[in-house]
């Protein structure tokens, strides 16, 4: 079964990208966003401007204690992803994850 056991490490390592509907939400702080929201989503994927904000240590800005401080509202692809999946599409970031459990 899917499940979050809070290490806190996925949401340090990868970037996190809005979804169209998220980006021009408002609900979310961004990259970039000091400059304006970008008003073509496409053009915001190419540029990165619907990534996440994140700290200097590559840490979510939401990443509160190893906790994810908006849990309820987090973006789609922080609610599909799990550590201890069994789907082929996360074989990589996990073993990216174990990889940095093990240090
Ligand atoms: S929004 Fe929450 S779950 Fe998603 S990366 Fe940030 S802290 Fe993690």
């Amino acid at each position: 079964m899917d499940e979050c056991n809070q290490s806190g490490v996925c949401c340090k390592l990868f970037a996190i990208n809005l979804n169209e509907k998220e980006y021009f939400s408002g609900k979310f702080k961004t990259e970039f966003e000091e400059f304006g929201i970008v008003k073509d989503f496409l053009e915001a994927e190419m540029i990165g401007a619907n990534i996440l904000t994140r700290l200097e240590d590559g840490s979510c800005i939401y990443l509160k204690d190893k906790i994810c401080s908006i849990h309820k509202t987090r973006p789609q692809v922080c609610r599909g992803f799990f550590c201890n999946s069994e789907k082929e599409q996360f074989k990589d970031m996990i073993t990216q994850i174990n990889l940095v459990k093990q240090k």
